[in-house]
């Protein structure tokens, strides 16, 4: 009979206790939980790759690796040196990240990250220049790329970037006109070198000093360009260099540097931004599209 036999698969749901088994109930608030730990795994990792925080984070791992494994070998020196330097190595790793980890809590204070969610509305920079901005900063720069006078402007976005302006700038507060840009950036007169920022449709400062990337940007190009790449890495700030050595219009924008725009797309990026373009920031709704990471 086939009641008889007990096969081991029947023996083994008989301990299981199958009835007893249920799929525990879930509520709304378990799954917005495990989105928002979902999101926050992402942005972390998305955060970590893109800067050069991945290098520090992968050296990171490898020493939890060696951690764990000192541990479970019993490698008891090797143990006690890695308890005792522990709470140095936080302390160190918050040293390390610091630029990072500043840069992550200014994007939240300002709301660019907030855009992660798809559905809360995603920041817009509406008004930060309008469009006649937009046309002087593009006819002082069309001039000053002709006359062949470096220059180096800041958009300002969601970053303010008081601080630069504060510690090596002149303060200028005036309206944004071809002549005045033109006029900053002649050589000689004493507000040419260094950046001019832009903030609320007004010249907020001039002479400012960036901090220069240490990244490999191109032997050709010098410290204006860098300046502009490395202030791109602190911000999400638009950067745009008029270079003295061949009048060409590079744009740098979150680390990298659009070299030697022409004239029409440099119109079109300027009113981009003139538009209010969006936050630069994480958002699902590009993702969801695939759009992402690659888009032009
Ligand atoms: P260009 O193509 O115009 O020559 P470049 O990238 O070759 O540009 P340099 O020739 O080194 O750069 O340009 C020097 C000028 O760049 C300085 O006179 C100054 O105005 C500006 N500059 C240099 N360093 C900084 C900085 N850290 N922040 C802002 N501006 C800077
Ligand atoms: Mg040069």
């Amino acid at each position: 009979m086939q009641n008889g036999i007990s096969s081991p698969f029947s023996e083994f749901l008989r301990q299981i206790n199958i009835t007893a088994l249920r799929i525990p109930s879930i509520r709304i608030t378990d799954v917005i939980d495990i989105l928002l730990v979902a999101c926050l795994i992402y942005i972390i990792i998305r955060w970590v790759k893109e800067t050069r925080a991945w290098s520090l984070f992968r050296g990171l791992l490898i020493i939890i690796v060696v951690c764990l494994l000192s541990y479970y070998l019993h490698f008891y020196t090797l143990t006690w040196i890695i308890e005792n330097t522990l709470s140095v190595g936080i302390i160190a790793v918050i040293i390390i990240f610091q630029p990072e980890l500043r840069k992550a809590l200014e994007q939240i204070g300002t709301g660019a990250v907030t855009g992660v969610s798809g559905i809360l509305p995603t920041p817009v920079v509406a008004g930060k220049i309008t469009h006649e901005t937009a046309n002087e900063i593009y006819k002082a720069c069309i001039n000053l790329s002709a006359e062949r006078t470096g220059a180096l402007i800041v958009i300002e976005q969601h970053v303010p970037m008081g601080d630069v302006a504060k510690t090596s700038g002149v303060s200028i507060d005036g309206e944004v006109s071809a002549q005045l840009l033109q006029n900053i950036f002649v050589n000689k007169t004493p507000l040419h070198d260094g950046a001019v920022i832009i903030r609320n449709n007004r010249i907020a400062a001039a002479s400012c000093i960036l901090p220069v990337t240490q990244k490999e940007i191109g032997q050709e190009l010098g410290t204006r360009h860098r300046a502009a790449v490395g202030g791109s890495e602190n911000s999400d700030a638009y950067f745009i260099v008029v270079s003295e050595e061949t009048g060409k219009i590079s744009i740098a924008k979150e680390g990298k540097l659009r070299k030697g725009v022409d004239a029409r797309e440099f119109r079109a990026v300027l009113e981009k931004i003139a538009e209010g373009g969006k936050s630069p920031a994480i958002n699902i709704n590009k993702i969801w599209k695939g759009k992402g990471k690659h888009e032009k």
